[in-house]
């Protein structure tokens, strides 16, 4: 192993930034063998609707049990597929994975799935999107497309494009960690996103009595209402910040308070027990 290739010899550089450096370079080395290696997964996690609490969709997540390294987080090892272009197969396969997926569950479930502005830049990332529809047979309508603000900081005219052509298709997208990022709202108008999705920390500071975040998340949620766009609140984790936020208007509800994110094999048997819900 090169764990320690190199020690000694960049003795002039800050130690912390040189070990950051270094583990991103390992994970990099990792990353580029983790398709082939299988070493990716996806696991989905529901998103209720605010009222019924029924499934109305799953987003895929994915998860990297690296041989190397053990288990990677997406937050550690998305920001490395995105600067190495990784990002580009390993997206292809989330998709492809996240359709097939979907094809196993009722008819009224959707399925989520996240993509990366170097994915939208990519001039085929329209036909990706087609072939992944056409090859496990998933209903276009079933699909969302999650994209952050951030899509629209390069070229937002080759984003803007990309979108609509899977729009085009009858694909859905939503737009992810809404008030995070770089948020000109101009875009709202070029872009008939389906849902906005209000960050985590907005909730979080909402039920913790913050004035701040509840305001913003009302304005937000009349913002959408206005524009014909759903809602869906990011991470909520306790019945209060649930409650807050059905009452608040937000249409749907993701987080760990309704489900953590599972196995596909787990998101299957919610449909397949008893207690099944939306079937047909
Ligand atoms: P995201 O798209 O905003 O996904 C939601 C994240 O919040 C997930 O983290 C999820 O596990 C976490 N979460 C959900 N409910 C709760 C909650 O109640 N409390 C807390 N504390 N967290 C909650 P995860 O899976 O670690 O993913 C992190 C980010 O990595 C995602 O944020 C997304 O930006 C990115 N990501 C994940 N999978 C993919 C992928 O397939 N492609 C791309 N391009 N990005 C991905
Ligand atoms: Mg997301
Ligand atoms: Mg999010
Ligand atoms: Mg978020």
């Amino acid at each position: 192993r090169a764990k320690d290739g190199g020690r000694g010899v960049h003795f002039a550089y800050e130690p912390s930034l040189h070990a950051d450096a270094e583990e991103r370079r390992q994970l990099e080395f990792s990353l580029r063998k983790a398709l082939e290696k299988d070493e990716l997964l996806l696991n989905f996690q529901p998103v209720v609707d605010a009222n019924s609490e029924q499934v109305v969709s799953f987003e895929a997540l994915v998860r990297w049990q690296s041989e190397d390294h053990g288990f990677v987080s997406p937050g550690k090892f998305i920001p490395v597929a995105e600067d190495t272009r990784l990002i580009v197969p390993i997206g292809t396969w989330v998709m492809q994975q996240a359709c097939l997926e979907a094809t196993a569950w009722p008819r009224g479930v959707k399925v989520n799935v996240n993509v990366s502005p170097e994915q939208l830049m990519e001039p085929d990332f329209a036909d990706t999107v087609v072939d992944a529809l056409t090859r496990s047979g998933l209903d276009p309508q079933r699909l969302e497309i999650e994209v952050t603000e951030s899509i629209f900081l390069g070229d937002a005219e080759i984003a803007r494009q990309a979108l609509a052509k899977v729009m085009a298709l009858g694909c859905q997208v939503a737009l992810d960690d809404f008030g995070t990022g770089y948020s000109s709202l101009g875009y709202l108008r070029k872009l008939k996103f389906s849902t906005i999705k209000v960050d985590r920390s907005f909730v979080q500071g909402a039920a913790q009595g913050s004035s701040e975040s509840l305001a913003i998340v009302r304005a937000v949620v009349a913002m959408a209402k206005s524009l014909e766009m759903k809602t869906t609140a990011e991470g909520v984790e306790t019945e209060d910040e649930a409650s807050l936020v059905r009452r608040m208007g937000c249409d749907r509800i993701q987080g760990f308070y309704f489900g953590r994110p599972m196995s596909s094999a787990d998101a299957r048997s919610l449909f397949s027990d008893d207690f099944s819900q939306l079937r047909a």
